[in-house]
């Protein structure tokens, strides 16, 4: 059987920024996956993903994000690929939604660069949105978008010319500890030996984790590229990256949309989504065919703030969310097993971290604790999980 210091299990976005970290530290590392880099099965496709600093969830974020976008720049520049872009993030709502002042609250807390912009402010430089009229907004130009699939690509390439040893189509049907206090990984095609595990499986955390019954909400959502109407007034060039941000939006109680500017020319349509209102499924069962009627759903929603979006769907895909009660990550050690490294429940908002995730699971791994993590905001064991170990 071969002996490994560390076992990856899921080497998606965060498992495949995990191999990459341990691998630097010149540790043996073994990742281990269902699927190849890039597959669209689970969370880590669809061409964009939103980076951003000013975080309404919590200014707990803000250092975690800090570090994280170093981590980018070096992955752009280990890789040679291109991943990161900013073109600048707005966060617009009503004076007292969440989305506006919980952004304004941490860019404030941490001085982060930002302004604050009325509606007219809004139309003015951003004329393809048509926001409420009472609508106000936070913009911080050190935002933007990450591509997921470049990510995963990117971490496997560099991870493995570190010296891991990455195996894909390799799904593992069981894991358990030894009584040396290591833990051995039993895949469809062999079984291996490591001193530690990190268990990174994304939608899939029920399945590999069955014993922490955890409190996941696992969600089918969609994503959406519409193509707009040009006019002579706002051309293709509004809505491209150079000129357009990525944006959250929620006024008058209408639930936040979130979306990018036009990533992939005139062709390739406009992407958007509702941020939450998803549907319970599992990774197993879930529907893939998004159906016309959530066409339509999304399209009425997405004219109130770009009255042009009036052209047709260019496609539409899933993804799965993982949520927890409170919405914030589970990251540590496994409440039963000090050998084993959880990551999961990211809640959908977890892409923009992959860096510092994989830094501080190789932390975990390695030393048993990390000082990036926030003392208590992701522990499998906070009393908001309700996490029932037998
Ligand atoms: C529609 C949508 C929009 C999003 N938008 C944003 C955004 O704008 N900004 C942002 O920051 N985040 C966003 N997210 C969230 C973000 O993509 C996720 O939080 C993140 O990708 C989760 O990473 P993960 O590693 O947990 O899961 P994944 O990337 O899915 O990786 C898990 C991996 O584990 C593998 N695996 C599972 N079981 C096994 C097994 N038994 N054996 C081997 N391998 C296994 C899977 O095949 C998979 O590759 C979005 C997500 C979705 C779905």
């Amino acid at each position: 059987m071969h002996h490994f210091d560390v076992i990856v299990v899921g080497v998606g976005s965060m498992g495949g920024a995990a191999a990459n970290s341990l691998a630097e530290r010149g540790l043996s590392v073994l990742g281990l996956e269902t699927f190849e880099p890039g597959h669209d099965q689970g969370a880590a496709h669809g061409g964009t993903r939103i980076i951003r600093q000013s975080y309404f969830e919590s200014p707990e974020y803000v250092p975690l994000l800090r570090r994280a976008y170093d981590g980018w720049r070096k992955l752009e520049a280990e890789s040679g690929r291109s991943i990161m872009e900013l073109c600048g993030g707005i966060y617009i709502g009503d004076p007292g939604d969440i989305t506006y002042v919980g952004s304004k609250a941490a860019a404030e807390l941490h001085g982060l660069d930002h302004e604050i912009l009325t509606a007219d402010q809004i139309r003015e430089r951003f004329p393809t949105m048509a926001p409420a009229d009472d609508a106000v907004a936070v913009y911080e130009s050190n935002a933007g978008y990450v591509r997921p699939e470049e990510t995963t690509f990117a971490n496997a390439e560099v991870a493995a010319k570190k010296g891991a040893t990455l195996r894909f189509h390799e799904p593992i049907t069981h894991w358990q500890t030894t009584p040396g206090g290591g833990v051995e990984v039993v895949t469809t095609q062999g079984t291996y030996g490591a001193d530690r595990l990190v268990i990174t499986p994304g939608p899939w955390a029920k399945q590999l984790l069955p014993e922490l019954k955890l409190p996941l909400a696992i969600d089918r959502m969609i994503f959406y590229w519409f193509s707009p109407e040009y006019t002579p007034e706002v051309d293709f060039a509004a809505y491209s990256d150079a000129n357009h941000p990525v944006y959250i939006e929620e006024t008058h109680g209408n639930g936040q949309i979130y979306g990018f500017p036009m990533t992939d020319g005139p062709d390739g349509g406009l992407k958007l989504g509702f941020f939450r209102k998803g549907t319970p499924t599992t990774p197993q069962t879930i529907d893939r065919t998004v159906y016309d009627h959530e066409v339509a759903d999304m399209q009425e929603r997405a004219l109130q703030l770009f009255p042009r979006l009036t052209g047709k769907l260019v496609q539409a895909k899933t993804c799965l969310y993982s949520v927890t009660p409170d919405e914030h990550f589970i990251i540590g050690p496994h409440p039963e097993f000090e050998q084993v490294q959880i990551a999961c429940g990211f809640s959908g908002h977890g892409f923009k971290f992959v860096p510092v995730v994989g830094e501080i699971l190789a932390d975990l791994a390695q030393y048993g604790a990390s000082e990036l993590l926030p003392e208590t905001l992701f522990d499998p064991q906070r009393p908001e999980l309700r996490l029932a170990v037998q």
